[in-house]
């Protein structure tokens, strides 16, 4: 049908997010590993904030967002005054690119990066330029390449989704100083925090006036589904975004359960470690039944199958199993799944699966 009320260049061209599943027909006992979730859940800590807080729905929240993020400041020793909060660090995405780019601006993403950002770029009237990466694993020099005069923002996770990958401090900074002056580099640690000692770029962030740092509760802190996140940058960054957040986008329950989870050390410190200790065992695991992968910085395993074919059949086989992992083809890599690190027993039923997967599928070709 056609009509005379059209939407601003650039919606229509959005493909809707594509969400991990979570349910198979006809299967009870299902084992989600599609959307990086902490297989352990939050902390009770943060169950126990959120009971507190139950009472208050009636009342409006605060909206500078204080406790928090002195809480996210002191934890991580930054400047509270630079840190912003939002729904999810996609709506401090969706802040960057409404505040920073327009129609005739270019926004960087690169080819495996994380979907968001092109939905983000689109919906601002900018256009989303892609940059290629090399062997999986963002490149500098390509990003560099691809700047010019309209070039707004760059963003780049690190590690990243669904890659797993990671480039180094000394890259980043050099990506940083060698930008455009008009350029604002952003730094996604959604995963930051599965880096034993990393920063997410906080430090590159103090020392410039052109990189800003995002940070999420969704993935360490299993709140994915209360969604906080934060973003932390130079003053001028900030008070530009705080001018278009919305005055209440989160809740006092958001901001209660997330300031009682960046406190939990020793549940941060627990999860980084289990995460690392079973990631090792079914990259391992997965590389002696011939699925390699690269190194993952992260809570997931991007395996590498022969070919689309056979990635898309092992998905086919592991959900008949109740497991529920992540295709890629999206992504550009259709000869991937991506795994979500689970708990132990997790891991061994996604281990045994892909080995039965494997005996089948190699016959069926013989
Ligand atoms: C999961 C994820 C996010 C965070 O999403 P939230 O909105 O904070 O839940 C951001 N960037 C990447 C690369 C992610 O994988």
């Amino acid at each position: 049908m056609t009509h005379a009320i059209h939407p601003q260049p650039g919606i229509l061209d959005i493909s809707l997010y594509q969400g991990g599943a979570s349910h198979v027909d006809g299967v009870s006992d299902v084992v989600k590993l599609s959307s990086n979730e902490n297989p352990f859940g939050p902390p009770e800590s943060a169950k126990e904030a959120m009971r507190r807080t139950a009472h208050l729905m009636h009342r409006y929240p605060p909206t500078d967002h204080a406790a928090l993020r002195h809480a996210i400041a002191e934890v991580h020793s930054l400047d509270a005054e630079r840190v912003i909060c939002g729904a999810g660090s996609d709506e401090i995405i969706h802040f960057l690119c409404q505040a920073y780019a327009g129609p005739g601006d270019e926004v960087i993403h690169t080819e495996h990066g994380f979907s968001m950002y092109r939905i983000s770029t689109l919906a601002a009237g900018a256009h989303p330029v892609e940059v290629p990466e090399r062997e999986r694993t963002v490149d500098v020099d390509a990003i560099l390449d691809a700047c010019c005069f309209r070039t707004k923002l760059v963003f780049i996770a690190n590690p990243a989704n669904p890659t797993g990958t990671m480039i180094g401090a000394n890259d980043i900074a050099r990506l940083a100083a060698d930008l455009p002056p008009h350029t604002l580099l952003v730094l996604d640690g959604a995963y930051a925090e599965f880096v034993d000692g990393f920063d997410g770029g906080a430090g590159l962030v103090d020392k410039r006036d052109n990189v800003f740092m995002t940070r999420t509760f969704s993935k360490l802190y299993g709140l994915g589904g209360l969604r906080i996140g934060w973003g932390y940058g130079p003053a001028h960054v900030i008070d530009v975004l705080n001018r278009i957040r919305g005055p209440f986008n989160l809740s006092e329950t958001q901001l209660a359960a997330a300031e009682a989870a960046v406190r939990d050390r020793d549940w941060a410190d627990r999860c980084r470690a289990e995460n690392a200790r079973m990631r090792t065992w079914l990259a391992k695991a997965l590389a002696e039944l011939g699925v390699p992968s690269d190194t993952s910085c992260a809570n997931f395993v991007l395996a590498r199958f022969t070919d689309a074919d056979e990635a898309q059949a092992c998905d086919r086989f592991l959900r008949g199993e109740g497991l529920i992992v992540r295709q890629v083809a999206g992504y550009k890599l259709p000869n991937c799944l991506r795994i979500t690190v689970g708990d132990e027993a997790s891991c061994r039923r996604v281990v045994h699966a892909v080995a039965r997967f494997r005996d089948t599928y190699g016959e069926h070709r013989a």
